[in-house]
């Protein structure tokens, strides 16, 4: 049973052929053999009854005249019948042995008495039979002969058999040669078709349909098989290669994600070491994008994502690896440049092509980014982390305005750790009394009368002394911090402003300076009115400084939320004008009362320079919208003359005024009617030597 189990299909059905017909032939052999010993002997046994009777016959006139020799010759006579062993004639009357034949001399005597027993000896067949005349018994003769002709043909026979058992032994050779032909050699050939789809994983074989209608069709179901698993190891194929893509490209934009960028980044890096190239990265975080996320929605936001993509895509060459790696931060990978200040160029035009306002959802929307600039060069440290480095100096371009980039350098990282303490320190600082308000006033340039102060915030910690706001207003902007301060100045302005006010004076404003963040918050205007409210301070003495950042996000809803300040009796100024976002087209449509003419440009005023032509069209493009101009940072004589000649209207700066603790409580301005104090005389008092001019 184990050989057929083990056997291969070809070597069981040679097996089981030979089997069934050695089974066979051994039947039919048996057989055979049996009915043919049967009717030999039946043969034999009827014509030794006959040789019995005819020699009885023959032997009748020899028993009546007791004629012994005649009885032996005709008993001779027998010689003829060469089975005939023996033959024994009695007669009757002596009831003794009469006459006797024997074959050969050794053969065992005829017994003298006719034998009662009829039953043959072994291998031999024995014929008794009585000799009769008409009724009368005379004798009997009794024959024994051996088996010799049944020997001979059963030899034959099992010859026959054994020529036939050959020729069924090559029958059954040749009928598992056909078998192997036939069924075995196709599934031997399936099976290597099945080794070959799984060892070489490709699905390109196909069994021959021929043969056999069962062989066809198991070749036909194997083709299908195999057909079906190609189709299968297609899809999953695809599906893997969906997956990867999934794994590695950012769904919204479709650029390159924070997983697939570190793999471009770690590649890169190697490269460049090997190669002694200079690579730059970028990293970049869009300013205001939380704002247009959270005022327009996610889906305007998922769009302006996609626009911004596609914008900076256009300014990076095909080698640069471009990803987005958070909800607004995208990398650049620049491949090759030929010195630092080439990644600072793809970052200025990368800068360039985002102001131009998107058009989204029916808004024009502004963004700017905060870039981060860090370069591997050829000395640079094998362990340099460029993505922190950038990350970096993207914070620090954050911190110094935003909008702009900045590239990395070693103070960066003592600035990020310095930015960390200041973030611990400022959490509870209201809380501690440690923030308070500062007022720096601001004077008509005619007439030399205080028009406003403007609140500044102070910090003074109690271990590390003053903090200025240039380095804590950013953080509390980054924090949400400034949520908390801001209402704080305002409050305090407001308390402060209320007391500066003498009826039948002209009135004094207050400005208090507010941040992009608070101003697109949707609780601005109702915590203004609460401010207001509770101080009982008049609207028309607040003036809210905003920052041209406000642009940033959708410049209808900024025009919206101007117009509702405006409707509260508000005056708008816009802080810092001219270092910010282009958005000068807009400028018309906006409800502005007065732009503030940055410090760096004042800085830099001198006769016949550049500055005082673009601070001139400054003043007049204002003047030409109805709007009033203050130039900040006065710091000169020659400066203020210059802006008095141009024809702007108010002033502000350390000339004049620094900034100084609460008007109402100081000493230098006199107590009793302050609005007198902050006027012409104040001007004069601050060397304003208007009386020089005059
Ligand atoms: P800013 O609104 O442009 O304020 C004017 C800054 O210029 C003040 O600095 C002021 O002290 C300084 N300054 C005035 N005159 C001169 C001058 O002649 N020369 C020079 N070099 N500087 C002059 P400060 O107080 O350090 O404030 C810096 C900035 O911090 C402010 O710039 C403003 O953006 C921000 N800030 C201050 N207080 C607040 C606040 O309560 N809320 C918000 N959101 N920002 C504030
Ligand atoms: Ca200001
Ligand atoms: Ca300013």
């Amino acid at each position: 049973m184990n050989l057929l189990r083990t056997k291969s299909l070809a070597a069981n059905i040679t097996l089981v052929v030979l089997l069934a017909s050695s089974v066979s032939l051994g039947v039919f052999a048996a057989a055979m053999l049996l009915f043919d010993r049967s009717s030999a002997i039946a043969e034999s046994d009827a014509r030794l009854a006959t040789l019995a009777d005819i020699v009885g016959q023959n032997s009748m006139a020899a028993l009546d005249f007791d004629d012994r020799d005649a009885a032996g010759k005709i008993l001779q006579a027998l010689r003829k019948e060469p089975p005939i062993v023996s033959a024994c004639l009695y007669s009757n009357i002596s009831g003794h042995l009469f006459s006797a034949y024997y074959r050969e001399p050794s053969a065992t005597s005829c017994p003298q008495t006719e034998p009662l027993n009829s039953r043959s000896p072994r291998n031999l067949r024995s014929v008794s039979r009585p000799i009769l005349r008409s009724s009368e018994t005379v004798g009997s003769i009794y024959l024994l002969a051996d088996m010799r002709s049944l020997q001979s043909r059963r030899n034959k026979l099992i010859l026959l058999l054994l020529v036939m058992a050959l020729l069924s032994l090559c029958a059954g050779g040749v009928t598992g040669l056909i078998m192997q032909k036939r069924v075995s050699k196709p599934i031997s050939l399936l099976a290597r078709g099945m080794h070959h789809v799984t060892s070489e994983a490709t699905f390109d074989a196909r069994a021959e349909l021929k043969g056999s209608t069962e062989i066809v069709e198991l070749a036909r179901e194997f083709n299908s098989m195999v057909t079906e698993l190609a189709r299968r190891d297609r899809l999953a194929k695809q599906a893997k290669l969906l997956l990867h893509q999934q794994a590695c490209t950012d769904a919204l934009t479709g650029l390159p994600n924070r997983r697939l960028f570190t793999d471009c980044l770690a590649r890169a890096t190697a490269f460049a070491q090997r190669e002694k190239n200079i690579f730059g990265l970028l990293y970049i975080d869009l300013d205001g994008f939380k704002l247009v996320n959270d005022s327009l929605g996610h889906s305007i936001g998922d769009t302006l994502l996609c626009e911004v993509a596609s914008r900076f895509k256009q300014h990076v060459r095909r080698a640069d690896v471009l990803s987005r790696v958070g909800g607004d931060e995208f990398t650049v990978i620049l491949t090759s440049v030929h010195e630092p200040a080439d990644a600072g160029r793809v970052a200025e035009l990368l800068l360039e092509c985002l102001a131009k306002p998107f058009q989204v959802g029916g808004h024009d929307i502004t963004v700017g980014a905060s870039i981060g600039i860090s370069t591997l060069e050829i000395d640079s440290a094998a362990d340099v982390d460029l993505l922190q480095q950038a990350d970096s100096a993207m914070y620090a371009a954050k911190r110094s305005g935003r909008n702009r980039a900045v590239f990395f350098t070693q103070d960066l990282g003592l600035m990020a750790r310095e930015r960390l303490m200041v973030e611990n320190e400022l959490r509870g600082a209201i809380e501690r009394g440690e923030i308070y308000v500062h007022y720096q006033p601001e004077f008509n340039v005619l007439t030399g009368d205080i028009v406003r102060f403007e609140a500044l915030a102070r910090w003074r910690h109690p271990t590390l002394g003053q903090i200025a706001p240039d380095r804590f207003i950013p953080v509390a902007e980054e924090t949400g911090l400034i949520f908390p301060i801001g209402s704080f100045v305002l409050e305090r302005a407001c308390t402060e402003a209320i007391k500066w006010q003498r009826p039948g004076r002209r009135p004094i404003q207050v400005a208090v300076n507010m941040s992009a963040i608070q101003f697109n918050s949707d609780r601005i205007l109702e915590e203004i009115a609460t401010i207001l409210d509770r101080t009982g301070m008049s609207p028309q003495l607040l003036q809210i400084e905003l920052t041209e950042s406000v642009m940033v996000g959708s410049i209808q809803r900024s025009s919206e939320m101007m117009h509702k300040m405006r409707e509260l009796g508000l005056s708008i100024a816009i802080d810092d004008f001219g270092t910010g976002y282009s958005c000068l087209g807009y400028l018309p449509n906006l409800p502005i009362d007065v732009i503030k003419i940055d410090q760096s440009f004042t800085n830099k005023l001198c006769e016949g320079s550049d500055t005082v032509k673009m601070v001139r069209s400054m003043i007049d493009l204002a003047h030409s919208m109805e709007m009033r101009v203050i130039v900040e940072g006065v710091e000169e004589q020659a400066q203020l003359n210059l802006i008095r000649d141009m024809g702007a209207d108010e002033v502000q700066g350390f000339l004049l005024g620094p900034p100084g603790a609460e008007p109402s409580t100081r000493s230098d301005l006199e107590p009793g009617d302050l609005a007198n104090n902050y006027g012409y005389e104040a001007y004069a008092s601050h060397k304003f030597l208007l009386a020089e001019q005059s």
